[in-house]
C-alpha cells in the first residue's frame, strides 16, 4: 500500500514551516521512525505578505523526502470578500488573470531554484477557466472528492484527503492512503499539533499492524 502524506499552506513564516518550528520537528521524527515522505502545497506570495525565499525553498529541497508544489499565489481573494468564497483564489479568476497569477507565482518559484509540478487550489474551489490554465502549467492536480465535480482538468487527478487527525473511515484510493493536512491555522481540525502528530503516530503503527508493508511515497512519485 502507498501512503501519501500532505500537507498546505506552508510559507516563509514563522510557525508555517520553517526550520526549528515545532511542525517541522514532528514531520522530520515521522520520517525518521517511518520513513514517511510529505507533499508540501505551499502558496508563494502568502495573503500578500509573505513571499517565497530561495533559503525557504533550499532548506525543503536538501530533504529526499519531501515534494515542494504550488498552492496558489496569494491564498487570497480580491473580486469576493472573505465571507463570500473564503480564501479561493482561483474561484474568482478568469482565464487571463489566472495565466497572470500562475505566470507570477510560478515566476517567484523559478528565482527560488524550483519548479513544481502538481497543484491544488486554495480552498479547493476552482474555475472552469482557471482549471483550464492550471492543466496547462503543472503535472498533476490534488483534488478533493466532493469539489469540483463538474470542473474538467486535462491533466491527472488526484483525489483523497483524509485528516491526519480523523480515527475512522480512512480511504482507500485504489492502492493509495491519501492523507491531508494544515502546517497551521485556527480554522482547521488537521493541523500539525501535538496531538494529531501522536494520533498520526498511532495510525501508521496501525496501518502497518494491517499491512504487509507501507510505502511512503510523495504524490509525483504514485503517479
Ligand atoms: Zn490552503
Amino acid at each position: 500500500m502507498n501512503v501519501v502524506v500532505a500537507i498546505d499552506d506552508l510559507h516563509p513564516e514563522q510557525g508555517w514551516g520553517c526550520e526549528g518550528d515545532v511542525q517541522v520537528d514532528y514531520l522530520r521524527s515521522l520520517n525518521d521512525e517511518f520513513g514517511v515522505k510529505f507533499t508540501l502545497f505551499c502558496p508563494s506570495y502568502y495573503h500578500h505578505k509573505c513571499k517565497l525565499t530561495k533559503d525557504w525553498v533550499s532548506y525543503w529541497k536538501q530533504f529526499d523526502w519531501v515534494e515542494l508544489c504550488n498552492h496558489g499565489h496569494y491564498h487570497d481573494v480580491k473580486k469576493y470578500t472573505f465571507d463570500q468564497i473564503g480564501e479561493q483564489e482561483f474561484l474568482e479568476l478568469n482565464h487571463i488573470e489566472a495565466t497572470e497569477r500562475i505566470q507570477e507565482s510560478m515566476a517567484l518559484w523559478e528565482e527560488c531554484g524550483h519548479t513544481p509540478k502538481g497543484f491544488r487550489s486554495p480552498g479547493w474551489g476552482i474555475t472552469q477557466e482557471s482549471a483550464d490554465v492550471v492543466s496547462s502549467y503543472f503535472d498533476w492536480v490534488a483534488q478533493h472528492e466532493l469539489h469540483n465535480q463538474s470542473i474538467n482538468f486535462g491533466v491527472q487527478n488526484f483525489i483523497g484527503c483524509d485528516g491526519i487527525h480523523e480515527k475512522e473511515n480512512i480511504s482507500l484510493y485504489g492502492k493509495t492512503f491519501m492523507f491531508q493536512s494544515h502546517i497551521q491555522g485556527d480554522w482547521n481540525d488537521n493541523v500539525w499539533n501535538e496531538k494529531n502528530y501522536l494520533h498520526f503516530q498511532n495510525m501508521l503503527n496501525y496501518l502497518l499492524s494491517q499491512y504487509n508493508e507501507l510505502q511512503f511515497k510523495t504524490i509525483s512519485e504514485i503517479k
